[in-house]
């Protein structure tokens, strides 16, 4: 079993319960693999149905993304409402809309209905647009979901500056629908409450093989195996090779972050004072928010290895520094780094792999709210729902061609965008 990165998210979070691995042959309705948001809410979701769920997670609930990430729970997807209409036609468009606008109001409720102490805030969410281009993206967002009739609106550069304390941005799109978490006492208090609810969780516990068994599938781990008539798969950017090529659906990137120590109370005043979510729409960007002892978390795109080592963090500290020149040289308390799974297509997928077995992946930065989402949508595909009837369309396992390039790619991409954001902000 893999310790969790020394986040402040770690640092910080809510104490974890104790789920031992599993040990012995054991029988279910389902078996989930994985214990990020996505399996603790399919979990959750099964087991408030009755339906006799087993998670294995190969170290702890949250240690993968669900407890790395920047906390900023974000509705809707990278595409906007018509792009969805576009993409999928007008009635699942429309469909798909409703469901990925309810991403976060489904994170508040559970949050709400299983009292889970994680800091949850419905503070709001920005989308900051470093010139012209970005401008024109947040318009054309806003006036999008103005039409479905979200709560959000268009911030103009001082109104920006006003709430962020960064002059780094000529507008905004603010969605009042989002705000912030402690993503991983977000995870332990799925966890919790699924287990609650019945679901059977266990740690430390890797999926080593899953076969087909008659009806039935069989899962295997390091001390037990369990039979199960449905399976779901959901180890996102962190898929091994359980699966033959799931995880060539996705390309893993890596993000670092780093948190400040706590701010002044005078820097308190300027900096995120109603403590909102902040991203951009530069095309590798930059996002941060504060926590609950207003230290700046702030992440983005560096290195191509997971390290605490301070010098591969030189980058991201440079880019908090030109945000936020008031801060000086911030002493960094924290830094850390996890994986986010990218789509070709920019939307997740939802596979169906096999007969009754299915994998939800792919949040593109943005699963604190959809993964949660996902989750319900994963057990009621396991009740029995018909692929036609959930808004996210099933979609069947593709590789990406020249996963093996990854690495150089992602390199190759990320130089072409960072260039493009220089030309056309
Ligand atoms: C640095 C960073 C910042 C981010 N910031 C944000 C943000 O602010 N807002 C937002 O909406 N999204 C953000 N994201 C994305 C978000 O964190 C993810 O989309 C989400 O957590 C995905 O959850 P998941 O459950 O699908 O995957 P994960 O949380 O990665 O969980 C997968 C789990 O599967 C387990 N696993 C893998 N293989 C096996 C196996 N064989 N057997 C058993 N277990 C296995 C792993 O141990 C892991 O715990 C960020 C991501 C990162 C990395």
């Amino acid at each position: 079993m893999r310790a969790l990165p020394k986040s402040l998210w770690a640092a910080t979070a809510t104490p974890p319960a104790s789920y031992p691995p599993l040990r012995g042959h054991v029988k279910a309705d389902c078996v989930i693999v994985g214990g990020g948001f996505t399996g603790l809410s399919t979990a959750l979701h099964l087991a408030e149905r009755g339906i006799d769920a087993v998670l294995v997670e190969a170290n702890e609930p949250g240690w993968g993304a669900s407890g790395r990430n920047g906390g900023q729970v974000i509705p809707g997807l990278k595409l906007d409402p018509s792009e969805l209409r576009a993409k999928y036609g007008e009635e699942r468009g429309r469909r798909l809309t409703t469901t990925v606008g309810a991403t976060a109001d489904l994170v508040f409720d559970l949050i709400a209905r299983h009292h889970i102490d994680c800091d949850g805030r419905r503070s709001g969410w920005i989308q900051g647009a470093p010139g012209p281009k970005g401008l024109a993206q947040v318009r054309r967002r806003a006036e999008d979901w103005l039409a479905e009739r979200a709560d959000v609106a268009v911030l103009e550069r001082g109104e920006v500056e006003a709430r962020t304390g960064s002059n780094a941005y000529v507008g905004a799109f603010l969605d009042r629908r989002g705000g912030t978490v402690q993503p991983l006492s977000y995870a332990r208090g799925l966890a919790r409450a699924a287990a609650a609810a019945g679901a059977r969780i266990h740690s430390d516990s890797p999926a080593l093989a899953l076969e087909r068994v008659g009806q039935y599938w069989k899962l295997i781990t390091p001390a037990g195996a369990v039979t199960a008539s449905h399976a779901v798969l959901c180890t996102n950017g962190y898929s091994d090779q359980l699966w033959p090529g799931l995880s060539e659906t996705v390309i893993p990137v890596l993000s670092s972050v780093v948190a400040t120590e706590p701010l002044s109370d005078n820097l308190r005043k300027v900096i995120l004072p109603g403590r909102e979510g902040v991203s951009e729409t530069r095309r590798v960007l930059n996002w941060f928010s504060v926590d609950g002892k207003w230290r700046v978390v702030f992440g983005g795109r560096t290195h191509q290895q997971e390290t605490d080592d301070p010098r591969a963090f030189g980058a991201v500290v440079n880019r908090l520094t030109s945000a936020f020149p008031i801060l000086g040289e911030p002493r960094i308390e924290f830094r850390w780094a996890g994986y986010v799974a990218l789509t070709t297509d920019h939307v997740p997928h939802l596979n169906e792999l096999a007969p009754n077995l299915f994998a939800g992946l792919g949040y593109n930065g943005r699963g604190v709210a959809m993964s949660t989402m996902m989750g319900k949508l994963l057990a009621e595909r396991v009740a029995g729902t018909r692929a036609q009837d959930i808004p996210l369309p099933t979609t069947t396992l593709t590789r990406i061609p020249f996963h093996g390039w990854r690495a150089t790619g992602i390199a190759l991409a990320i130089g072409w965008k960072r260039l493009q954001d220089r030309i056309n902000p």
